[in-house]
């Protein structure tokens, strides 16, 4: 098993000297996780990109030509115009997010997948409307692949965590002096609580094996609160496991919500650490459910997972489904014991709505240092960060509703409150963009970014910006509702109205021909479609539909 494509440092210095003349890349954070295992051996026999013989044969087989079990393609992707400047037989420098050189790739072959024909064959499906993991894929994955050797310069660094990140080679000689023979690895993506202490315990009898606990870090560099309050609660859970049974680590895997292949992907990785089983969790290698469904069948992993063991090596360890027994205070196999005597644990998205709203959690369900840390991370609504999000035609009355709600907040005194006006942002964050599109769109961008840094931070951030297209307005959305509160006001105000109130004289210069884009005119408004409040300011008066507004954000539990 290779143990790493890491140069001897005569031939790094060597290499260096001649980086500054080759194409480079610098890779988004997934790639950068396949990079790091891949440069320790995690994805052996893979030591480099699968070529394109390879990757066709992986999507069709599973299996890599020289007959090893690989279910996902390992490839490097990119955009068409850094595809312009490579060619077979040349070198692309591997750069992390701030342009430092890790690996240099020597490319064998460069192609346009089929990502349609790739995305049923990996995930079963190609309709993005049903699977976060291929909605991703689509969106993020750029339209090249590149296949050939690693020669690897420094792995990706870290500044985190550093006790739990080891080498799939270090993690096998940590297994080899505990004396494990057997080792159950785990895979989890979340918090961990006590049915999952009772799981993993129950799973590790039945293996007769050591624990192996490697909880997902796909975020490795971005500094995320969110991976560092999942740290907090590993490392608390792991305090309840009893000592000398389990060990606990990070693995840099990029989930790609795969299903059954993403599933035997990370036990062929957990085997590279020494492990011999692998817990399957009823949602392992799952992607985030969208319109409430789930992806996969259930059965499906654990099927698949059987299949290959004896090809893959590990045995996969099914996770028994437990219940609370309210009389007996313990955890019960679900099917031995009546509905009226136990009690389910909450999914993770009945625990995110008894956070918000800062109820009770039961103790039978986490320990305490997992739950304050839970707290902590997620504070009720009215504790966290909010993004109210104006959209609307110029003159509708954006900049003074917002206004008002800016004036409201600032008397409550809660929480530190910016306003993005549209105006406001266009002299100082854009004052170079026009009004094309593409311009119109960035600007957007550039308010969303800014607000989800404050909602991130526990601020308000009051935008009102027109933001006429609903990509943008989506993509904003979905980045800061991650953080905190979203909240889209549609001032659905009509043309005709704003029109006659023309504040800012800018309609009448459309009119003349003296003025070219002005949305609603001549330039589109897409109504939005997932606004949570429309309102026509027409006949309202602006308090009225302030308090509007404020009524809302109460009823949502954003204001009290
Ligand atoms: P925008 O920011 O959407 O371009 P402004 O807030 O600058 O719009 O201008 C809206 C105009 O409409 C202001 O002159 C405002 O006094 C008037 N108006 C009348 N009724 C309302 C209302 N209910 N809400 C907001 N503005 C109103």
């Amino acid at each position: 098993m290779p143990s790493s494509v890491l140069l001897p440092d005569a031939e790094v210095r060597e290499l260096r000297a001649a980086l500054p003349q080759l194409p480079y890349l610098n890779l988004g954070r997934r790639a950068l996780c396949d990079l790091e295992l891949l440069m320790q051996g995690a994805f052996a026999p893979l030591s480099g990109y699968m070529n394109q013989t390879q990757y066709q044969s992986v999507l069709e087989s599973m299996h890599l030509p020289d007959g090893s079990l690989i279910p996902l393609p390992v490839c490097l992707d990119f955009s068409a115009t850094l595809a312009e400047k490579l060619e077979p037989g040349g070198r692309l420098v591997l750069n992390d997010q701030e342009g430092f050189p890790l690996a240099v790739l020597e490319v064998e072959d460069l192609w346009q997948p089929d990502k349609r024909a790739e995305a049923r064959a990996v995930f079963g499906t190609d309709d993005a409307s049903v699977h976060a993991g291929v909605r991703r894929f689509f969106e993020e994955t750029g339209a090249w692949y590149a296949g050939g050797t690693i020669l690897g310069l420094h792995l990706p660094m870290h500044h985190d965590s550093m006790d739990l990140r080891r080498s799939p080679e270090e993690w096998r000689a940590v297994m080899q002096r505990q004396g494990w023979a057997r080792v159950l690895g785990a895979h989890p993506h979340g918090a961990l609580h006590r049915v999952d202490r009772e799981i993993l315990l129950r799973a590790a009898r039945r293996a007769d094996a050591g624990l192996l606990l490697l909880p997902a870090a796909d975020q490795p560099f971005l500094v995320d609160a969110d991976h560092f309050h999942k740290v907090r609660c590993h490392r608390a859970f792991y305090e309840h496991l009893p000592e000398g049974l389990a060990e606990l680590g990070l693995l840099p895997l990029a989930c790609r919500g795969a299903g059954p292949r993403e599933a035997l992907f990370q036990a062929l990785t957990l085997r590279s650490c020494g492990c011999t089983h692998f817990l399957v969790e009823p949602d392992q290698g799952e992607p985030r459910p969208l319109n409430g469904g789930r992806a996969y069948a259930p059965g499906a992993v654990f099927d698949l997972l059987e299949k290959y063991a004896p090809e893959s090596g590990v045995e996969p360890v099914p996770s028994d489904a437990l219940r609370f027994h309210s009389r007996k205070k313990c955890f019960v196999p679900a099917q031995d014991t009546s509905l009226d005597e136990v009690e389910t644990p909450p999914t993770s998205e009945e625990l995110d709505i008894l956070l918000e709203h800062g109820r009770e959690i039961p103790s039978w369900f986490t320990f305490p240092e997992v739950l304050d840390e839970m707290r902590r991370a997620h504070p009720p609504r009215h504790e966290q960060g909010l993004c109210v999000f104006f959209t609307g035609l110029s003159g509708a009355g954006k900049s003074t509703l917002a206004k008002i709600l800016y004036v409201r907040f600032m008397e409550q005194g809660t929480r530190p409150v910016t306003l993005l006006d549209g105006d406001i942002v266009r002299r100082n964050l854009s004052s170079e963009l026009g009004f094309s599109r593409e311009h119109r769109v960035l600007n957007v961008t550039r308010i969303g970014f800014v607000a989800s840094e404050i909602v991130k931070n526990r601020g308000i951030a009051i935008c009102a910006p027109i933001a006429p297209y609903e990509e943008a307005r989506r993509a904003n959305r979905e980045l800061i509702s991650q953080y905190g509160g979203y909240v889209e006001v549609h001032v659905s105000t009509s043309l005709a109205t704003c029109e006659a109130r023309d504040r800012k004289g800018l309609y009448a210069k459309a009119k003349a021909g003296l003025k070219k884009g002005v949305t609603g005119v001549d330039d589109p408004f897409e109504p939005p479609q997932h606004a949570d409040l429309a309102l026509d300011t027409a006949g309202l008066a602006p308090e009225d539909a302030a308090r509007k507004i404020l009524l809302l954000l109460e009823q949502k539990g954003y204001v009290r």
